[in-house]
């Protein structure tokens, strides 16, 4: 079984990545601790590059990374690829968020989900880039999910993400729509 870094030192996204990615001929590992790579792209695409090809370089092994994040038309694409620093807590985030939004009539939002293999070489394999579009709602609503789920409603759906069973949301999600993308291209490899 070939070996792919998991570009991330939570345990939780290599769990979630190895759900998405079930059934592949490929062994998923945490990334060494010691490897830290600064995510100074200025899009999710550069992001998910950047660390995929410094991880796979520094372990000399294969290696996938992800960078996502919330969109938000009317905030000109805030917060974008700062949506982990926008608050020190999920309800810090929705905070400001709802207060920068205010009663703007333009509530299109969108969550953005890029993926990158590098090979051991640091050359890209192969990337992706899945968009789920919604509407962010004036309070929050439900009880699953995490970070901004409760105020990103999708039409489609008439739920909010954290309204939804996780079945629905990994099928309808960004992160759901760029693993699918991925994965023919990745039995390929
Ligand atoms: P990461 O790229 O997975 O680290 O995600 C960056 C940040 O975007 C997270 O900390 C969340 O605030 C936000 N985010 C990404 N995906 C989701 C999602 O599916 N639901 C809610 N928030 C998300």
């Amino acid at each position: 079984m070939r070996k792919l870094v998991v570009a991330t030192g939570n345990p939780g996204k290599l769990h979630e990545m190895q759900e998405y990615l079930t059934g592949l001929d490929w062994q998923l590992e945490l990334k060494p601790k010691s490897i830290d790579i600064a995510e100074t792209g200025a899009t999710f695409s550069e992001n998910a590059r950047l660390k995929a090809c410094g991880v796979a370089k520094a372990t000399n092994q294969w290696a996938i990374a992800d960078d996502s994040g919330l969109a938000v038309d009317a905030l000109d694409g805030a917060p974008g690829i700062y949506s982990a620093r926008y608050g020190n807590s999920d309800t810090e985030k929705i905070t400001r968020l709802l207060k920068e939004l205010g009663n703007n009539l333009n509530r299109k939002a969108q969550f953005i989900c890029a993926i990158a293999i590098a090979r051991p070489d640091g050359s890209i394999a192969l990337e992706t880039e899945g968009i789920c579009q919604g509407e962010i709602i004036d309070s929050p609503r439900g009880n699953g999910g995490f970070g901004y789920d409760p105020i990103f409603f999708v039409p489609q759906q008439q739920q909010t993400f954290a309204e939804m069973p996780s079945e629905t949301k990994n099928r309808v999600s960004h992160r759901g729509i760029a693993f699918g993308q991925l994965l023919p291209k990745f039995k390929e490899l």
